[in-house]
């Protein structure tokens, strides 16, 4: 099937998500495939001819990965079903969005047969994503992710530019390891609470005191600025 076979609502669409190289793009018949190049998620794009249209397709099947449904109506940004349905000059905001919410979250080294080679791992944050477009809070400037680790001695969370001094403390060597795993979670500005990746705060008190200095600091900073 060459490209001109395509139908003209698909090509609007696809001329929209073209330029996000975040993604590897595929069309597959009437549906554009985003492929999130560094964590492999996937993001299914198809076109409905209205709102009604679209909430039933929504309805319908449950795709892997994040669904959204893209309709010619003007000013549509909705979820339903767990599915976006928006307007085609939304897509490219969502997309990136969604990009801002795929946080990369550890590594592994592995041995593949004479080199070793690091896997690393991500985490999508849907559910942070929706409270964030719903509340209108922006990268940055509302919020951050940041990642923490979940020291094994004492079992508090460190945050990751602190680790190396603070298993240091407990003897341990932090170049000897070949695997981290952290958590994600979101420093948030307005509050200046730390949420996990379900919404829920944690608490100061589950950091440890070089976390805590650094929360200080980066809330104080922001703080600062108008
Ligand atoms: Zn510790």
């Amino acid at each position: 099937m060459g490209y001109s076979e395509l139908s003209p609502r698909i090509k609007k669409v696809y001329a929209q998500v073209r330029y996000l190289d975040d993604y590897h793009w595929e069309i597959q018949g009437d549906r554009i495939v985003g492929i999130h190049k560094k964590s492999n998620v996937h993001v299914v794009i198809e076109v409905a001819d209205n709102r009604e249209h679209a909430e039933k397709l929504a309805e319908k099947e449950k795709a892997d990965g994040i669904r959204i449904i893209a309709i010619p109506d003007k000013n549509v940004f909705f979820i339903h079903n767990g599915v976006f349905i928006l307007t085609y000059r939304y897509i490219k905001a969502t997309l990136a969005d969604i990009n801002d919410h795929i946080v990369w979250s550890g590594f592994k080294v592995i041995d593949d047969g004479g080199k070793l080679i690091q896997e690393d791992f991500y985490e999508y944050l849907g559910g942070a994503l929706i409270n964030h477009i719903k509340n209108n809070m922006l990268a940055g400037q509302d919020y951050v992710f940041w990642q923490f680790y979940r020291c094994e001695e004492c079992g508090k969370y460190v945050d990751v530019e602190s680790l190396e001094r603070h298993l240091r403390g407990h003897g341990i060597k932090h170049h000897e390891k070949s695997e981290e795993r952290y958590e994600v979670f979101e420093i948030n500005f307005r509050d200046e609470k730390v949420y996990d990746k379900y919404g829920n705060e944690v608490p100061r008190e589950k950091f440890s005191e070089e976390a805590k200095d650094f929360l200080e600091e980066i809330t104080s900073g922001m703080r600062g600025s108008p």
